[in-house]
């Protein structure tokens, strides 16, 4: 069994169709770590998509804010008003659609997936501080995790070793091949489709091989001038479109 994961689509219809481009025939199943909408342009098409091909969805806090679930009074102003947009887009159906989904953790086959962390759906595991705590109390080998739009994640070595999970700066494609072993722990982040902050624009994902126990990270460009297109012709915030461009 190979497990497609998506994260961080954020209604980023472009990124979105590259990723499911590249993967295909690599993939049997689905799984969406969160945040389907939020800061892009086609929050509808983009819910389409996923719920179509994703056998697993979970909610991210996006995905709560912009169903009116929460509201967005801890995001900054630029992520509220383009949470407020979202919000007049979407349809009831998709409205009611994104407030039935599950929070994290969803246990599947030997691991998890969740949104932030482990013990909170909107915590953000950036760095050892954070996920060396999550690491130790890990309820399976690997979780899987998005949110932080950072594609890679932390590791425990067999020896107890904590390391960051790294593979920026490869070429388009398949980047990175990382091998569970028997001892280690794992908390793999695939990187967010929709608005990468790691400081690459390209849309990343990531497969994982439940028989080869290893996760396959990817990168691939998109036709990120169209994205920003639709997104001046919404009006939504410029520094969200240009992100988008620095992958910040
Ligand atoms: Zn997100």
């Amino acid at each position: 069994m190979r497990y497609l994961i998506l994260s961080d689509i954020h209604s980023n219809l472009e990124a979105l169709e590259e990723c499911l481009e590249l993967a295909q025939g690599k993939y049997d199943e689905t799984l969406c770590l969160g945040d389907l909408v939020g800061y892009g342009p086609d929050p509808n098409a983009a819910i389409e998509q996923v719920r179509e091909l994703a056998k697993v969805i979970i909610r991210g806090n996006h995905d709560k804010a912009c169903s009116g679930l929460s509201d967005a009074a801890e995001f900054n102003p630029l992520a509220r008003l383009a949470t407020e947009w979202t919000r007049e887009q979407l349809t009831p159906e998709h409205i009611g659609f994104l407030r039935a989904l599950p929070p994290g953790p969803v246990n599947l086959d030997w691991f998890q997936i969740v949104h932030g962390a482990p013990v909170d759906e909107d915590e953000y595991l950036l760095g050892p501080g954070q996920a060396l705590p999550a690491l130790r109390s890990l309820a399976t080998q690997v979780v899987f995790f998005g949110h932080t739009h950072y594609q890679g994640g932390f590791m425990l070595t067999p020896k107890g070793r904590f390391q960051s999970i790294r593979c920026l700066g490869k070429p388009d494609g398949l980047t990175t091949v990382l091998s569970f072993e028997d001892g280690g722990r794992y908390l793999v982040n695939p990187g967010s489709v929709g608005q990468p902050r790691d400081g690459d624009w390209r849309a990343a994902f990531a497969i994982l091989d439940v028989e080869s126990d290893l996760v396959e990270y990817y990168r691939t460009p998109y036709d990120l001038a169209k994205t920003q297109q639709k997104m001046r012709d919404a009006n939504l915030p410029d520094p969200l479109i240009r992100r988008l461009g620095l992958g910040r």
